[in-house]
């Protein structure tokens, strides 16, 4: 499919931009392997990515694809109410579906702006996603500052570009604006076919 291929190139591209803002902002941002500050929630995704966990999930060799069956059943809670961290996150405090973790994975912990929101104004959120990063730095400004930052209007637009291909390609109906209204943990356990105990 055209639209999966285009969603892992625009993760290739933010990856990037993740990559240059920690080789610039070093001293500025605690991420690293083994934090999990950013996966104590369960992340909202769009479709297409969830259609690119489930071609990803497919893909991964069959003991990886146990282990996180494993992991995903243990972590759900049997009552139907929502995981306090995500379901993915190995007791190791490393992501378990690294390198198919979803779009807004690949953003905690970077200093976001929305360049349309709030009447165009460019405000950036310092450490929006994560207290650790960028400490001392006030919360909003009306400028940059320079710091390598994350138009999360910007990126949301390509995404959802992408989501309405996805979704025409598969002929599903195709959403008016982007809705991240699939979460980790439902998606990852309908992949699975894991139930709830
Ligand atoms: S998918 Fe991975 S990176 Fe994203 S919240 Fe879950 S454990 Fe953390």
């Amino acid at each position: 499919m055209a639209a999966i291929q285009d969603y892992r190139r625009l993760l290739s591209q933010l990856d990037d931009l993740f990559t240059q803002a920690i080789d610039t902002h070093r001293s500025e941002m605690e991420c690293k392997r083994g934090c999990s500050q950013c996966c104590h929630e369960d992340p909202a995704i769009a479709h297409v990515e969830a259609d690119a966990m489930a071609e990803g999930i497919a893909s991964l060799p069959s003991e990886r694809r146990a282990a996180l069956t494993q992991l995903v059943t243990a972590a759900l809670p049997a009552d139907g109410t929502p995981p306090p961290k995500c379901v993915a996150l190995g007791v190791d405090g490393a992501c378990q579906i690294y390198e198919i973790r979803p779009m807004v994975c690949r953003t905690w912990g970077l200093v976001k702006f929305y360049s349309k929101g709030w009447g165009g104004l460019r405000i950036p959120m310092y450490s929006r996603t994560c207290w650790l990063n960028f400490k001392g730095r006030p919360m909003r400004k009306t400028e940059g500052d320079g710091l390598i930052s994350f138009d999360v209007d910007t990126w949301d637009a390509a995404l959802h570009a992408i989501d309405v291909q996805n979704a025409e390609e598969r002929g599903r109906e195709a959403t008016t604006q982007l809705t991240k209204t699939l979460q980790v943990a439902a998606t990852l356990a309908g992949i699975l076919g894991v139930e709830r105990a």
